[in-house]
């Protein structure tokens, strides 16, 4: 059985739903602060603080023999706001949790980490060996968290897989499950707000960055295809591989403006475009250069951007039906 942490929340529930389609079983843990129980279909699950004593009785009653690890929290200004929250949940509560799967003998273990662990990148796109210099608290955390992985690896007995995240994007194409923050941040969702009409406009968070059209450049990856990345990796420690780093992104950068632009030409809908001040922490250019994983997982992701703004579009208005 595998436990995944946070599996009540974004990334979590569709890696979730992704593991039983290949047949295995999970067990859920969220405190259900950031997730939905009603994301939890498949599988059990716990209604538990990852960072608390009560983890332990979850190893004590099931059977599990890896850990995927989604719980913590990912806003980028929030972290700015508040480091102390973000260095306690995503750092310190994750040795709690790899102090209980070594006294249960659990030696398998996947962390959902973050390009922001390379802060302002010297080179495009990102290889995993780049310089790593986060810029803010929150991939700060992760980066420590990693560190504290090497550490843990090096005394035998364990192996991780550190997979970074560029930007998760899309939704389950059942529409079983999907995006939903609050409050919402990113870039994806907000769009669609405006298309829907429950905001007037977007704001785009500085146009004089040095890019081609003066906003910033992501590189967005659906989030089944960050899920097809974890049951390879998983698959891949089960081989007695040993611990390693990947890099997630789909390898092609689109700024802001081509964004917005998609998100209009697939819901058919206009809307007000504002140009707003630079947000805090946001560098010019991230882009994955995804070739270690492609070459020792196999792993190519299957969507691009129209069909990730295409299945966050279909989730969008079936919550926003009246
Ligand atoms: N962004 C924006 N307006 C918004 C939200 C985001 O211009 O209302 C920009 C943001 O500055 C970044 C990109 O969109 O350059 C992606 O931001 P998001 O928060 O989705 O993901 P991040 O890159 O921070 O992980």
């Amino acid at each position: 059985m595998i436990l995944v942490t946070g599996g009540a929340g974004y990334i979590g529930s569709h890696t979730n739903k992704a593991l039983h389609a290949a047949g295995y079983d999970t067990v859920v843990v969220d405190n259900l602060c950031k997730g939905y129980e009603n994301f939890v279909k498949w599988g059990f699950f716990e209604d538990c603080d990852f960072g608390s004593g009560d983890l332990r009785e979850v190893f004590k009653n099931y059977d599990i023999d890896g850990v995927i690890h989604f719980a913590a929290f990912s806003s980028v200004a929030e972290s700015v706001q508040m480091p102390q929250k973000y260095f306690k949940n995503n750092y310190k509560n994750t040795l709690n949790l790899l102090k209980i799967m070594r006294e249960f003998g659990v030696d398998k273990f996947i962390l959902s980490s973050t390009a922001a662990v390379y802060g302002n990148p010297k080179q495009i796109p990102i290889t995993e060996d780049s310089e790593l210099k986060p810029i803010n608290p929150y991939g700060h955390s992760k980066f420590i968290t990693e560190k504290a992985l090497e550490r843990e690896a090096e005394k035998g007995d364990f192996n991780y897989v550190s997979l970074r995240y560029f930007n998760a994007a899309g939704c389950d194409f059942d529409c079983e499950i999907g995006e939903l923050h609050d409050p919402e941040t990113h870039l994806i969702p907000l769009v669609l707000d405006a298309a829907i009409g429950k905001r007037d406009s977007i704001s785009i968070f500085g146009d004089d960055y040095d890019t081609p059209d003066g906003t910033c450049i992501r590189d967005y990856i659906h989030v089944n295809d960050l899920a097809d990345a974890h049951i390879k990796a998983y698959e891949y420690l089960c081989n007695e591989n040993e611990s390693n780093i990947f890099n997630l992104g789909n390898g092609e950068g689109y700024s802001v403006r081509e964004v917005i632009d998609m998100c209009k030409k697939v819901t058919g809908c206009d809307f007000e475009v504002k140009i707003d001040e630079r947000r805090e922490g946001d560098p010019a250019v991230l882009i994955a250069d995804s070739t270690k994983i492609h070459e020792k997982l196999g792993w190519t992701p299957q969507y691009d951007l129209e069909q990730i703004v295409e299945s966050a579009w279909k989730w969008h208005e079936k919550m926003n039906k009246i």
